[in-house]
């Protein structure tokens, strides 16, 4: 009999499919792998999306992708990773190494790609065991706990970085006040661009965290005369460029309204949903749309080393943690929408 280790799953579909289960301590099955202690694995929008049956997964399976932990075990083909060391992980863990996605680096295109926390088993459990492939070492100066937003990271560096197009000086609106969005707002000012960021009345505490990381201005889009002092914030054109950080309908019709012709429309949010747009209006404006899903080893590079070299405050978007047990008052806090990042700490 080996040692039991709980973990959070999805079972089945609702949110009473959702449960903490105990099970056997997860063994290193391939000589490539390594098995991690997770020490923080962050709850992400799409996890909440998962509960609720709006991404798919391949149930039963551990949730959770975005973590750090420390290498307990290395199979016997690993090399560049020693016992103790500090890691993270990319999310497309598995997959065929062959197509034309794969070869180009694009891994979350991959047809077979598994991912974990969906596909595979995830981090909101004790241990997690990864292809040693998947794993990148944290630099020094970054704690596990602000790791675990490495990934998060690396998502909104793929769209804005990889993707997108920001110049210096542009103008760039932000709409979503989450940890995307805080994410997006700290790139965009890396890039030194002219930042506002647009939320909700229920974002106040939120927007006093984005004028300390540098905007220039917030706005709750639901003041009535919210267009207008944004249209005067933005060039006479309108903005160069819109982030959509919230996954929500109204967020990007905003953003369509506000964007410049010829301007770029970065969507970074998950809807959930098919949702409705004015597609002519895009057509007419010229709107470049730009997005990305989920990371890519090229995008966590340059994660890691925005970390490496500060360019971005991981610490002050940590807001919640709870033990795995208490894992539904840790879900509560996602849904209150107050703070930021909630992480599980599976080992305390
Ligand atoms: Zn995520
Ligand atoms: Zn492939």
């Amino acid at each position: 009999m080996g040692v039991t280790v709980k973990a959070l799953m999805k079972i089945k579909k609702g949110y009473s499919g959702v449960a903490l289960e105990e099970m056997q301590e997860p063994e290193i099955e391939f000589e490539d792998q390594v098995k991690i202690k997770v020490h923080a694995a962050g709850i992400c929008g799409t996890d909440m999306h998962i509960i609720h049956d709006e991404y798919p997964s391949s149930m039963p399976v551990i949730m959770g992708h975005e973590f750090s932990g420390t290498i307990v075990e290395a199979g016997a083909n690993v090399e560049n990773f020693k016992i103790g060391e500090r890691v993270v992980s990319l999310t497309a863990a598995v997959t065929c190494g062959k197509c034309i996605y794969c070869k180009k680096g694009t891994l979350m295109l991959c047809n077979s790609r598994k991912s974990i926390g969906s596909g595979v088993n995830g981090a909101f459990a004790e241990y997690i065991t990864v292809p040693s492939k998947a794993v990148y070492k944290i630099p020094e100066n970054i704690s596990l706990e602000e790791a675990a937003l490495s990934e998060p990271l690396a998502c909104v560096a793929r769209c804005l970085i990889e993707r997108g197009n920001i110049k210096p000086d542009d103008h760039v609106l932000i709409s979503g006040v989450g940890t995307i969005g805080m994410l997006a707002l700290q790139i965009s000012i890396a890039k030194e661009a002219k930042v506002i960021v647009v939320g909700t009345s229920r974002d106040q505490e939120r927007f006093k965290i984005a004028k300390e990381f540098g905007a220039y201005e917030t706005l709750n889009i639901e003041e009535p005369d919210a267009f207008e002092k944004l249209q005067n914030l933005s060039t006479p054109y309108g903005f160069d460029v819109a982030i959509e950080c919230a996954g929500h309908e109204s967020s990007l019709g905003n953003c369509l309204k506000l964007l410049k012709k010829q301007g770029e429309l970065i969507q970074v949010g998950l809807f959930g949903k098919p949702i409705q747009f004015d597609s002519d209006l895009f057509l007419m404006k010229e709107i470049k749309y730009v997005n990305g899903f989920a990371s890519n080893p090229t995008s966590w590079d340059i994660a890691l080393s925005l970390m490496k070299e500060n360019k971005v405050d991981l610490k002050s978007l940590i807001s919640y943690k709870y033990k795995l047990e208490d894992w539904e008052e840790a879900i509560n806090s996602v849904k209150d929408g107050k703070g930021f990042k909630t992480l599980l700490m599976p080992k305390h």
